[in-house]
């Protein structure tokens, strides 16, 4: 048969960014065929294992029938009770397991899908730059317009609300925010999300935080949004097992707050898909358990990277912010490089893969993100390699 069909994209997968860590994985392969001993500091993917106790109460719930059937749409209720109970504990907010929580198949799928719970063609979604790409393809997938809050180094990586022009504010339907912050690894103070509560209540914006680092500190604990009086009026936080307790791959998420937003969100999601496999849930439900100690390993593993490498930048005489929260260290390149060269010269002659700046948007040009999801000797390594060459 010669006839064939034309297969063009829609015209909203047409006008995609290209997906940053696509083209980054391309590199990352080209490299390794090339035989180079690659260091990837590329991924926001912990190498570290999941903790055995997760992994047990998993191989427990795998078996039980029960759990083979169709999931509930918004989680168990043994997973929202946790959450709940969870939420109290680390951070003394008060959630009702009925209503204001609501389980993601990884918060990613929340984040993508939220957008089309309330964005018409046509309105404002805020969102910042650099900024985790989810926020702005949601936002294009719904037909809705992004509007792009940079964050910049002079203002601590927090968005200038009040440069926001006041046409744009009043045609906004969202808000994203997300401290601790990947890429800058910023955190947010109180002051900051008192200002987005006020705006959002002002222009009548729902706020959406994204919450996934909130585990991942070296000194004091990030706040939750829902922490702030009257967060809960204006918008949810997002939240995910994923960076807490090294459970990328594990595929759970949830949402917490607004019962509204969340019944919005709930509406998209029981029209496309069935839920979080309940056994994962109930290895959840284990890791919620956990005391917050147990989990300092982690924390004192990324310290240590940190440490390493943020003194190794800065001998180089690299400007990089040392981080008090999140797995990366955001730094500027040197003067005479823009983003990119800087990475395809730390790839080419270091053999080191980092993260280009500007793939989470304009204002990440000029930067590069290192994330500290490899063993302390390969950083060690990194640092060495990067000396010769500097
Ligand atoms: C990793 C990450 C997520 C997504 O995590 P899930 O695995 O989908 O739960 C969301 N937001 C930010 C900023 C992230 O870095």
């Amino acid at each position: 048969m010669k006839k064939k069909i034309s297969m063009s994209l829609a015209s909203r997968v047409e006008h995609l960014p290209p997906y940053l860590f696509a083209s980054i994985d391309r590199m990352k392969q080209q490299a390794i065929k090339k035989g180079i001993d690659l260091i990837d500091l590329s991924i926001g993917d912990p190498d570290l294992p999941t903790p055995s106790l997760i992994v047990d109460a998993m191989k427990k719930a795998v078996e039980k029938p029960s759990n083979h059937r169709y999931p509930s749409y918004e989680g168990m209720l043994s997973f929202r009770e946790s959450v709940a109970g969870w939420y109290k504990k680390r951070f003394g907010v008060k959630l009702d397991p009925n209503g204001e929580v609501l389980s993601l198949i990884g918060s990613k799928e929340g984040i993508g899908h939220i957008p089309l719970a309330f964005v018409n063609p046509g309105d404002f979604v805020l969102v910042p730059s650099p900024g985790y790409p989810v926020y702005a393809t949601g936002t294009l997938f719904a037909g809705g317009k992004s509007y792009i809050m940079p964050l910049r180094e002079e203002n601590s990586f927090l968005p200038d609300l009040e440069s926001i022009p006041k046409k744009v504010l009043q045609g906004s339907k969202l808000l994203f925010v997300n401290y601790p912050n990947n890429p800058t690894s910023a955190i947010a103070p109180t002051s900051f999300f008192k200002e987005v509560i006020r705006i959002a209540l002002k222009y009548n914006i729902i706020v959406c935080h994204d919450a996934s680092y909130t585990e991942i500190y070296f000194g004091e604990k990030p706040l939750s949004f829902m922490q702030i009086p009257g967060a809960k009026l204006v918008g949810i936080e997002f939240h995910s097992l994923s960076k807490t307790y090294n459970m990328t791959g594990w595929r759970i998420g949830f949402a917490v707050g607004n019962s509204k937003v969340l019944e919005g969100l709930g509406k998209i999601k029981t029209n496309l898909d069935s839920g979080v496999f309940q056994a994962i849930q109930e290895a959840a439900i284990a890791a919620f358990h956990m005391d917050s100690r147990d989990l300092a390993w982690i924390r004192n593993t990324y310290k240590v990277r940190k440490d390493i490498l943020h003194a190794g930048l800065t001998r180089l005489g690299l400007h990089a912010v040392n981080p008090s929260a999140t797995f990366y260290i955001w730094a500027k390149v040197p003067p005479r490089y823009n983003s990119m060269k800087f990475v395809n010269l730390m790839l080419r002659e270091a053999g080191v893969l980092i993260t280009p700046g500007n793939g989470f948007g304009e204002a990440g040009e000029g930067f590069v993100r290192f994330a500290l999801t490899a063993e302390e000797n390969r950083i060690r390594e990194a640092v060495e390699r990067m000396t010769e060459i500097l």
